[in-house]
C-alpha cells in the first residue's frame, strides 16, 4: 500500500491550507483533497451605499458583515466596541479565491 501525505501552505495571497492525501491499495485509488478558503484579517469597517456594514480585509477586499436577523445575527457589528473587538479576526475571503480585483 502506497500512502502519500502532502501538506501545502501558500502564503502569497494570505493563507491557504491544502491537505492532499493519496492512498493506493489493492487497485483502489482514493484521492482526498481538502481546501480551506483563503482567510484574511479584518483591518476595519465601513458602510456600503445602502448602509450595510462591511469589513475591510487585509487583502483589499470588502466582505459584508450584515446584522440581518433571523438569517444572520451579528449584534456586535452594530456597536463601535463590537466592531473594534473584531479587528484582527479572520474571515474567509471568497473574492481572493476567485482572484477578484481589490475593492479599495
Ligand atoms: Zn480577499
Amino acid at each position: 500500500m502506497d500512502h502519500i501525505d502532502v501538506n501545502i501552505v501558500l502564503t502569497d495571497r494570505g493563507a491557504v491550507d491544502c491537505d492532499y492525501k493519496a492512498e493506493h491499495s489493492g487497485g483502489l485509488r482514493r484521492l482526498l483533497a481538502v481546501i480551506i478558503f483563503v482567510k484574511q484579517k479584518i483591518i476595519g469597517f465601513d458602510k456600503d451605499d445602502e448602509g450595510h456594514w462591511r469589513a475591510r480585509l487585509e487583502c483589499g477586499h470588502y466582505r459584508h458583515v450584515r446584522h440581518d436577523p433571523p438569517l444572520t445575527k451579528r449584534e456586535w457589528v452594530l456597536t463601535e466596541m463590537g466592531r473594534r473587538n473584531k479587528i484582527g479576526a479572520v474571515l474567509e475571503c471568497r473574492k481572493c479565491d476567485e482572484d477578484s480585483p481589490a475593492d479599495f
